[in-house]
């Protein structure tokens, strides 16, 4: 389980981005929604430990995560907003390249946690095909593989549906729902209907303060 505690974060030009957020978040898909500028982002980078917060804590089942930061990423995944690729990289051979990096050297096992990824997140038919041409969605996806080499068991999924259209959004979203099965997920975005399609628990975000936290159908239907 994850634990939050009192997480407060200012930029350097003073802007409050994070003020006192607490949340437990248990395993499964947890919905962080919230309007733009809320602070999701900024809650995310401190989760996948990019941005060190001003105060406040954070726990990962026994990883006290702003003292150690290292054990927390080799158990993370982290799907950023907005992330970049390499061009004429296709998925297969990107993938491969994060497989070693991530310390799977040996070439069998790296070729079956490859190909096993690529076949989840429907991308199998364009392996070869390089990435700069692929769809948003099939973006998003190649985004959820990536995050997914080495098996974490913490994924941060930030605003994964943004721009998608309504097809590619659904396939998106019953992809994150398996991966939920097994870890613990957190998903931010601003569309309710993300949240209540996908998510057990939920919590809403608003001018770095958490103002609700509960289930979705609780907390929608007030909305
Ligand atoms: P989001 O869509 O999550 O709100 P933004 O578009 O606000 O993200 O931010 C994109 C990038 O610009 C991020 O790296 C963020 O840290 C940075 N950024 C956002 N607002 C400011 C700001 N007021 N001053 C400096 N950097 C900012
Ligand atoms: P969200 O992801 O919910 O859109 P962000 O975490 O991107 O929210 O931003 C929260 C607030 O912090 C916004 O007011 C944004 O402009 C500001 N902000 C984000 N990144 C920076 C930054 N690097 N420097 C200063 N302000 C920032």
């Amino acid at each position: 389980m994850l634990s939050i505690a009192s997480l407060t974060h200012v930029y350097p030009n003073g802007t409050r981005a994070l003020d006192g957020v607490s949340l437990e978040i248990p395993p499964g898909l947890y919905g962080l929604l919230g309007p733009n500028g809320a602070g999701k982002s900024t809650l995310m980078r401190c989760l996948a430990t990019l941005q060190v917060p001003t105060s406040g804590a954070i726990r990962f089942a026994d990883i006290d995560v702003l003292a150690e930061p290292q054990r927390l990423r080799a158990k993370l995944g982290y799907l950023p907003q907005d992330f970049g690729v390499y061009p004429r990289v296709s998925a297969y051979e990107m993938l491969d390249h994060l497989a070693v990096l991530k310390g799977l050297v040996a070439a069998g096992p790296r070729r079956e946690t490859v190909e096993a990824l690529l076949n989840q997140v429907n991308l199998w038919d364009v392996r070869k095909k390089a990435i700069a041409g692929f769809s948003g969605g099939m973006r998003q996806r190649f985004g959820i593989a990536q995050a997914m080499i080495g098996n974490p068991t913490l994924m941060i999924v930030d605003e994964p549906t943004a721009g998608l259209d309504p097809e590619e959004r659904n396939r998106f979203n019953n992809l994150l729902a398996e991966v939920g099965e097994t870890k613990v997920v957190i998903l931010s975005t601003h569309i309710v209907e993300d949240v209540a399609d996908l998510c057990s628990r939920m919590a809403i975000l608003v001018d770095g303060r958490i103002v609700s936290a509960g289930t979705p159908g609780a907390l929608i239907d007030g909305l």
